[in-house]
C-alpha cells in the first residue's frame, strides 16, 4: 500500500495536489481537516471539541486526532493506498502515525512538503477565506496557524528527512507543474 504525505503550511496546496493525485493514482484521501469541519457542520461532540481549537487557530490534542485518524484510515483497508493531507502536524502525530502503519504491516513510502513563500500563503488564504466563507481562513487566525506550523510542524521536516522518505517540492509553481513534479516522483516508487 502506498502511504503518501502531502505536507505544508496552510494554504500550500496540499488539498488541491492531494485531489490530482488521488485521480492519477486512485489512492484514499484523507484530510483531517476535512474530516473535523465535516464533524462541526453535524454539530456532533467531537465537532463541538474541534470548532474549539479550529476557531482559534490551534491544534486538536494529539490523543484525539490520532483515534480519529485510526479509524477513517482503517476504513480504507482495501484500498490501493493514502493521501495523508493536513496529518502529522507534530512529532508526536508522526510517531503514533508511524507505529499505527507497523501495526499494520505497513509504513510511510513517501513525505511531500510543498514549500510557498509566508507572503504568497496569506495572500492565497485571504483570497480563500472570501470565496468559500471558510471560518477560519480570517487574517488574525491565519496569523495563528502560521504560527503553530512554524512552531509545532515545521520539526517534522527534519524528523522525515532523517527517515530519508523528504522530498521537497516548490510550491510556487503552477499546478500542472507541481503536480506532474509530484507524479513523477510517485511513479519512480511504484
Ligand atoms: P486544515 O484544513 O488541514 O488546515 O485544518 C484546519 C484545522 O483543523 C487546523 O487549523 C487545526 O485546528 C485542525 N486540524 C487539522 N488537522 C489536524 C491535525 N493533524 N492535528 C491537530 N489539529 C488538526
Amino acid at each position: 500500500m502506498l502511504n503518501i504525505i502531502i505536507f505544508g503550511a496552510p494554504g500550500s496546496g496540499k488539498g488541491t495536489q492531494s485531489d490530482r493525485i488521488v485521480e492519477k493514482f486512485g489512492v484514499n484521501h484523507i484530510s483531517t481537516g476535512d474530516v473535523l469541519r465535516a464533524e462541526i457542520k453535524k454539530e456532533t461532540e467531537l465537532g463541538k471539541t474541534a470548532q474549539e481549537y479550529t476557531s482559534q487557530g490551534q491544534l486538536i490534542p494529539d490523543a484525539l486526532m490520532v483515534s480519529i485518524l485510526a479509524k477513517v484510515f482503517d476504513g480504507f483497508k482495501d484500498s490501493k493506498g493514502v493521501i495523508f493531507d493536513g496529518f502529522p502536524r507534530t512529532i508526536a502525530q508522526a510517531e503514533a502515525l508511524k507505529n499505527m502503519l507497523a501495526e499494520r504491516g505497513q509504513m510511510v513510502s513517501v513525505m511531500f512538503d510543498l514549500e510557498v513563500p509566508e507572503d504568497e500563503l496569506m495572500i492565497r488564504l485571504i483570497k480563500r477565506g472570501k470565496e468559500s466563507g471558510r471560518a477560519d481562513d480570517n487574517e488574525e487566525t491565519i496569523k495563528k496557524r502560521l504560527n503553530v506550523y512554524h512552531s509545532q510542524t515545521t520539526p517534522l521536516i527534519d524528523w522525515y528527512k532523517k527517515k530519508g522518505i523528504y522530498q521537497h517540492i516548490n510550491g510556487k509553481g503552477t499546478i500542472d507543474e507541481i503536480t506532474s513534479e509530484i507524479g513523477e516522483i510517485i511513479k519512480n516508487i511504484l
